[in-house]
């Protein structure tokens, strides 16, 4: 529903409530802190300040808002760990992210065309994992800027012959900002002047203690190359995926998160989503950012047709009418006219912010949570 409550409405003007309650009862209108307000009384307020209110914009708002709140216990249901890799340059991401796929390929997608769609799946044990094969920093700051957690566990690569680097700690910070759990790889194992004591020694002056030395942080020494160890390591990623309690509701419509996106010449705006709740289906009217349309083809990252994707599952989708941004949110709207109304106040709003840059108050401010 359209309505706020006077701390809400107060919070949005950056206003005292005891202020917007008096500015009410000037107009009539005995409220109390708490009181949801109609969209009269809204605009009322917001128009004292000299701020206009556009309908399309509050349905907006507490639409999302309402959605996070929506799911019951009983309706939620275990989904696939979200991890991404991180770690110094050269230390062995994109190595152990091709090894992981390949070894776990099934023997039914083997002939499928693996495709570069920003993230993947694999499945072990009748369990799937999802890895986003964008630079693990990238996914934390352009996404996290941008208000976006997408990452369940990460794992920090560092190479047993190099140690901890700038990089390293660097990763560490973000998945420690993030509270997202860790587990270390001691890639390279294969080579002769590695040395994992150091790496381990090294981690425990950053707050990461191998059980072994009577702190919880997984390590797990690979070689990415070789494929040593990538068993190992799926263990220990769905070990603290089910210590992480990962629930969604798969019988929802679908929200989450842009992952990629891009214009390509013959399909237009193509999107990889990372579906993070409910399921996707071919057909969706959809907002994505401040671009809209409805789901026109998904591809997976085999490469292949599908029609529907569950909480957890990578994307690529067309029939977006832009090119939406890495970080934005995605929300599946079951009326078309509502997304096709959302979608373009959405634009208007952004087109409106960057003409409006200068001006004080003005809706961005009022909405700059959306
Ligand atoms: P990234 O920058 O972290 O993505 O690192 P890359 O995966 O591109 O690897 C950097 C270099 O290290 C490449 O030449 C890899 O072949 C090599 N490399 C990665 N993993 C291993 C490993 O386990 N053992 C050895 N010997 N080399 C590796
Ligand atoms: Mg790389």
């Amino acid at each position: 529903t359209d309505t706020l409550t006077v701390s809400e409405l107060a919070k949005k003007l950056t206003k005292e409530p005891s202020e917007i309650i008096k500015k009410l009862m000037f107009l009539g209108v005995m409220a109390t802190i708490n009181q949801e307000l109609d969209k009269e009384s809204i605009e009322l307020i917001a128009g004292d300040y000299g701020v206009e209110v556009e309908e399309e914009i509050i349905i907006d708002e507490t639409e999302f808002e309402a959605y996070e709140n929506a799911d019951k216990e009983e309706d939620l249901q275990t989904r696939p760990p979200v991890v991404t890799i991180m770690g110094h340059v050269d230390h062995g991401k994109t190595t152990l992210l091709d090894s992981i796929r390949n070894t776990k390929v099934t023997a039914s997608e083997a002939g499928g065309i693996t495709q570069h769609i920003g993230a993947y799946q694999i499945e072990d044990k009748g369990k799937k994992i999802t890895f986003l094969d964008t630079p693990g920093h990238a996914a934390f700051t352009t996404m996290r800027a941008r208000g976006a957690q997408v990452t369940d566990i990460t794992i920090l690569v560092v190479a047993a012959d190099d140690g901890v680097m700038p990089q390293t700690v660097e990763a560490i910070n973000h998945a420690k900002a993030a509270e997202v759990p860790i587990i270390v790889a001691v890639n390279k194992m294969d080579k002769e002047s590695a040395n994992p004591d150091r790496v381990m020694q090294e981690l425990t002056e950053h707050g990461l203690i191998p059980e072994d030395w009577g702190g919880d942080t997984i390590f797990v020494s690979v070689s990415a190359l070789k494929g040593d160890g990538i068993d190992d390591l799926i263990e220990m990623i769905q070990l603290v995926s089910e210590v992480e309690e990962l629930k969604a509701n798969p019988n929802r419509a679908a929200q989450g998160t842009v992952i990629e996106a891009e214009l390509d010449k013959g399909r237009g705006s193509v999107a990889t989503l990372l579906v993070q709740n409910g399921t996707l289906n071919v057909g969706d009217p959809i907002v994505v950012g401040n671009t809209f349309g409805r789901v026109r083809a998904m591809v997976n990252d085999l490469g292949r047709r599908v029609k529907t994707a569950g909480p957890s599952t990578p994307v690529e989708i067309t029939g977006l009418n832009e090119v939406p941004q890495a970080g934005d949110q995605f929300m599946v709207f079951v009326d078309e006219k509502k997304a096709r109304q959302i979608g373009e106040a959405r634009s208007k709003k952004q087109q409106e912010a960057q003409r409006k840059e200068s001006s004080k108050l003005n809706l961005e401010d009022l909405f700059n949570q959306i």
